[in-house]
């Protein structure tokens, strides 16, 4: 465990934002979660790529390096498989796709710890987390206890479950437990780009470890690197409108995209759509930018700060909503 005071955190979030955390410590063991003093504010930090620091923190930041993975169990088609909630999820996908098990391989070249994944139940390329989850555990900070939750008792849903809810703040994740196919897999390939590259590579066989490729290959085309310019990926959820709205606005827009969700009532815009109709790509903002490609992604672009960066998230909920009387609803977790 390592303690220090007013640590500067820009290498440490992906906006490259130069918050100062009051105290900031590493954990690296599971049993100093039990010694924390946590009468006062705390933060609990992955690899802060889902977060936005609005301010400088008055208090304290605990950055999870828990790491190292543990085969379980084999049975039948299943492997299970129980990872420590500080390693990469980068590197878990790299590990378990060179092993051929299947079930993860289009969240490859996500950001972010394991622990980090089931917060926001991450999503891409037609598939989520919360398809392979067996168990999360946490250690409850309040009554400093372990907690297993099985995957029904997380509540997933679209970039959502329960540690967003009733367990926000509360727990600290230490581990998680996955169920992955070992021969016959489930791929999802009918996503845009994935089929397209296999016939572009000729591809006669495929598997877990070539999906991940073909989807880590795309995925560095399509999106901004925040090594190189600061960002956090999606800043915004799709929205999920009625119907009846859809409908109204399909009249004015006939070209607006739609798509199915899991309430019958209910129909999914793509944020970056909606952002893109208010002339708001590109859109400079003081430090902060919607960068010109991908209108759902806003950019650190010069020196910008939490604060510009927010107020430009704000800029674009105002035109949204005044534009298509839809309400958008942050993806990125807001730290004022
Ligand atoms: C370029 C880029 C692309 C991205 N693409 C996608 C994508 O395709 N799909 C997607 O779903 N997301 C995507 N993201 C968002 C992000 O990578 C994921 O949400 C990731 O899982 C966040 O993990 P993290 O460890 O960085 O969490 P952090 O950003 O560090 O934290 C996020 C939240 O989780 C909490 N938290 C973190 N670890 C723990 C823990 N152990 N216990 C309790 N609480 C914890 C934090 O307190 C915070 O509230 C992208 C981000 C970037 C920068």
């Amino acid at each position: 465990m390592k303690h220090y005071r007013n640590k500067d955190l820009c290498k440490i979030n992906t906006f490259h934002l130069h918050t100062r955390a009051r105290e900031y410590m590493i954990i690296d063991d599971i049993k100093d979660l039990a010694t924390l003093d946590l009468n006062r504010k705390y933060f609990i930090l992955g690899g802060g790529s889902n977060i936005l620091f609005v301010n400088d923190f008055d208090g304290l930041v605990i950055h999870n390096k828990i790491n190292g993975i543990k085969v379980t169990k084999e049975v039948n088609n299943y492997i299970y498989l129980s990872i420590n909630s500080g390693e990469s999820w980068t590197k878990l996908v790299k590990f378990v796709t060179k092993n051929n098990w299947g079930g993860i391989e289009n969240l490859a070249y996500i950001p972010g710890t394991v622990g980090g994944a089931p917060i926001q139940n991450i999503g891409a390329y037609g598939v989520e987390i919360a398809e392979s989850v067996e168990y999360v555990k946490c250690f409850d900070l309040i009554n400093r206890k372990f907690l297993v939750l099985t995957k029904d008792e997380c509540n997933f849903g679209y970039r959502d479950s329960i540690f967003k809810k009733e367990l926000k703040n509360k727990v600290f994740i230490t581990e998680i437990g996955l169920k992955l196919t070992i021969k016959k897999h489930n791929y999802k390939l009918d996503y845009a780009g994935i089929k397209e590259e296999i016939e572009r590579r000729k591809i006669q066989k495929i598997s877990p470890e070539v999906i991940a490729n073909i989807i880590t290959y795309i995925r560095r085309k399509k999106l901004p690197n925040p090594n190189k310019i600061g960002n956090a990926g999606s800043f915004f959820k799709n929205p999920e409108i009625e119907k009846n709205l859809a409908n109204k606005l399909l009249k004015e827009y006939p070209n607006m995209p739609t798509y199915p969700t899991n309430t019958e009532s209910l129909v999914k815009i793509p944020a970056g759509w909606l952002i893109e109709q208010c002339g708001l790509k590109g859109y400079v903002h003081k430090g902060a930018a919607v960068h010109q490609n991908h209108a759902l992604v806003l950019v650190n672009k010069n020196n910008a700060t939490g604060r510009d960066i927010l107020e430009l998230a704000n800029i674009i909920k105002k035109n949204v909503k005044n534009k298509f009387d839809i309400e958008l609803e942050y993806e990125v977790n807001i730290i004022i």
